[in-house]
């Protein structure tokens, strides 16, 4: 047997053993958030009337003076040097959908040309990093590369290794961002402000409302070892053939088992460090596919969540190499088994302790819960091409629809007890329903609002956006994505429904109508206005696929096409009157993800190209030569008319193996040559329908015919680690 890197990956794979994780010494009361400068630490090293200031400008969403940023930055740096940084960095999430950093030393000269460790307060507070390179949509041209990144303080800043890490907010000189976090702070400033309006109706408290987010991140692991023997996975993210394993999920032997010990290692490591950075992380377990995992950290703040996520996902890749490990991030990562998703669990709360989405203690409290939850149907309702817009991308395609994969469509779940209660208020008579005691207990027509005790096993794996009673939780969105994009695009649509809402009631209000009167008159009418988004049933059926089509909701499944519902009339005014995007931005958001759709699939078709000539073709060729050996062998020893009959199975497997190579040589050919057509387009959204329709549809046809291959080539002579290989080796 000649070596074969395939085999060599394997011997290494199998000869990984756990690493020992020290436990005892990361306990979470001592370790948790020890790297992150908390507003606590903040009080060891800044001032206390510095402080003040700052906290209340932060509270109250208002710019940062000079002055304050330089206090801080001199605590900030004394804390961070003690930790042992020496460099400093603005931390940034550009549309890449990665972070980004630059680090500086905190090195500098004094006048007198002494070394010094230097950082102040204008560093802290603003820098312009070369920002050329990052993907802007046309908003800023290569020779205006101006873009500054700006100290968000509602992120506490953290040190990793040897680096003060300083989130900040990235957008180009024009104002307009360039980033995720800024759309998405100002998405929840815009859900803050259109929600305390609406509370109010219910309690004059409530002075401020805040969205929370608590993401579960699936991911898959797989041997560094086979890994690197795997180019697709390597620049890809995900294999680009590979015939499926006879065994895979079918068994559900994965789905909440034992975690394997090399794997128990990498999450031990990663929970200490992530809870070193102040990511509360929760839970871990299996999951569906083999080798697939979930980890997901107690909500929070979401803008914070947001963040914890991003730092989260690259505290996964290094970890994973101290276990030998790569962690695959991309949603699809294997054909045949489950992709991975980021289920992005939603809610609103106010200062007084209430949380919006979930069903109150009393019937009027209930009646706050119904209005919002009601608002957010019908948010989602209209803009549900949207919402699908804000989670598609290249990777998420192959997801989407998939096993266990919610649908590209998008529709609410609310479990029966929840459209029961929503049928009685529809159907309840407004004149006779309403009486409101001493006690502010609502009664309807029906009894009163029905007591919502919420059943948390009236659960629905197929909806894309699912109630699950105390919050929502939107699972379209891609293991890779950054949770920004979704949620800001929901935070949107909710505070735009909201203050359309409160419109609506006062309106009724201003003609004399009792308050809750009118508000229970819109919301019924909310109930029947969107009862299309409702869906309890099989999202995988083709029946639903047709109804939902009837219903009007949106069924497209080309992601370049999906893109467009950001610059719908209907987006547009909705980003801009909520103040989230205006319309140039979101018109670069999308050249943006148009241009990274092509150039995702540009890669990938020449990664395909490259490994079925270097790899497959070769082994193929390979086998033929022994079969055909053999073949001519058989003739020298027999008579012809027997070794005829004899050579007649290796004739056909000749044939066979012939008919498959020539067409992924045809195929290869025929990509190039589309590709190349393609890359000259130079419209980025047309660019990218021409990868979607012609290049995806070839490489989809030449992964057939390799797939077949590596059933009827020799094993031996496969240099690719297998599905079997990749899926269940530890
Ligand atoms: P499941 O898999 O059953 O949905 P998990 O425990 O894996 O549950 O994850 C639930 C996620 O929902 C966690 O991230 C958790 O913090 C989050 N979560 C729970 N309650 C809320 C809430 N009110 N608002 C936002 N997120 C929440
Ligand atoms: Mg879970």
């Amino acid at each position: 047997m000649t070596s074969n890197i395939r085999f060599e990956a394997l011997k290494l794979a199998w000869g990984h053993a756990p690493v020992k994780v020290d436990k005892a010494n990361a306990k979470a009361k001592v370790i948790f958030a020890q790297n992150v400068f908390t507003r606590e630490k903040m009080k060891e090293y800044i001032a206390s009337n510095i402080l003040d200031q700052l906290f209340d400008l932060i509270d109250s969403e208002k710019p940062l003076s000079r002055d304050i940023a330089n206090s801080v930055a001199i605590g900030m740096k004394k804390w961070a040097t003690e930790l042992g940084a020496t460099h400093y960095t603005h931390w940034f999430q550009p549309l890449t959908g990665g972070t980004a950093e630059k680090h500086d030393a905190f090195f500098d000269f004094d006048d007198n040309g002494k070394p010094i460790e230097k950082f102040s307060g204008s560093v802290l507070y603003q820098q312009e990093p070369d920002a050329s390179s990052f993907p802007s949509g046309g908003i800023r041209n290569t020779f205006e590369a101006r873009g500054y990144s700006a100290w968000d303080p509602t992120s506490p800043a953290f040190v990793i290794g040897d680096r003060l890490c300083i989130p900040t907010i990235f957008v180009a000189y024009t104002g307009e961002a360039l980033d995720y976090k800024t759309p998405l702070l100002r998405s929840i400033s815009a859900v803050n402000k259109a929600a305390v309006a609406v509370a109010n109706y219910f309690d004059r408290n409530v002075k401020s409302v805040t969205t929370y987010l608590g993401w579960e991140q699936e991911y898959f692991l797989v041997d560094e070892s086979l890994f690197a023997a795997r180019p697709d996975l390597l620049m890809t993210g995900r294999t680009l053939m590979g015939h499926y394993s006879s065994k895979n999920q079918q068994l559900d032997d994965h789905y909440f088992g034992i975690i394997p010990e090399r794997v128990l290692a990498f999450m031990t490591e990663l929970e200490i460090e992530a809870q070193k950075l102040g990511i509360p992380l929760k839970t871990r377990h299996n999951e569906v596919a083999p080798n697939q995992f979930e980890i997901a950290p107690i909500f929070e703040e979401a803008n914070l969540s947001s963040d914890h996520n991003q730092l989260l996902m690259s505290l996964m890749e290094q970890v994973a190499r101290h276990h030998h490990f790569r962690v695959l991030l991309h949603e699809k990562p294997y054909g045949g088994v489950n992709g991975s998703g980021k289920h992005c669990n939603w809610s609103l709360g106010t200062n007084t302790g209430i949380n919006l989405v979930a069903p109150g203690k009393n019937p009027y409290q209930n009646l706050q819960f119904v209005t919002f939850l009601v608002n957010v149907l019908k948010a989602v309702h209209r803009h549900n091409g949207l919402l699908k817009a804000s989670i598609v991308s290249a990777t998420n395609a192959h997801r989407l629809g998939g096993h266990e994969a919610p649908p590209a469509i998008i529709s609410v779940f609310l479990g029966s007890q929840l459209t029961e209660a929503l049928n009685q208020i529809e159907n309840a008579d407004v004149d006779k329903g309403i009486i409101i005691n001493a006690k502010k207990e609502m009664k309807l027509g029906v009894g009163t609002i029905p007591e919502i005790l919420l059943d948390n096993t009236d659960r629905n794996r197929t909806s894309p956006f699912a109630f699950t009673g105390n919050r929502f939780e939107f699972r379209a969105v891609g293991s890779s994505a950054n949770c920004a994009g979704a949620v800001l695009a929901l935070n949107a649509a909710v505070a735009e429904q909201l203050t359309m809402f409160k419109s609506e009631v006062d309106t009724l209000i201003d003609k004399g109508e009792a308050k809750e009167r009118a508000l229970f008159t819109v919301i019924k009418r909310y109930i029947g206005d969107c009862r299309d988004i409702r869906f309890d049933g099989n999202g995988y059926s083709d029946e639903w696929k047709e109804e939902a089509m009837k219903r009007g909701l949106d069924c497209e499944t080309n992601v370049p096409v999906i893109i467009d519902n950001y610059l719908t009339d209907q987006t547009v005014k909705m980003f801009s009157s909520t103040g989230v995007l205006s319309p140039s931005e979101l018109e670069s958001r999308c050249e943006v993800k148009w241009e990274n759709y092509s150039l995702k699939l540009q890669i990938e078709s020449r990664v395909l190209g490259d490994l079925v000539i270097n790899h497959v073709l070769p082994a193929a060729k390979r086998y033929q030569k022994t079969l055909l050996e053999k073949v001519a062998h058989m003739k020298q020893v027999f008579d012809s008319e027997e070794a005829k009959m004899l050579n007649e199975q290796d004739c056909l497997l000749i044939r066979r193996i012939e008919g498959h190579a020539s067409a992924i040589i045809a195929g290869v050919d025929k990509m190039t040559e589309l590709r190349v057509i393609a890359n000259h387009i130079t419209d980025q959204r047309e660019r990218a329908n021409a990868f979607h329709d012609t290049v995806v549809p070839i490489m989809e046809e030449i992964r057939k015919h390799v797939d077949e291959l590596e059933m009827w080539i020799d094993d031996q002579l496969w240099t690719l680690p297998k599905y079997r290989e990749l899926l269940f080796i530890r």
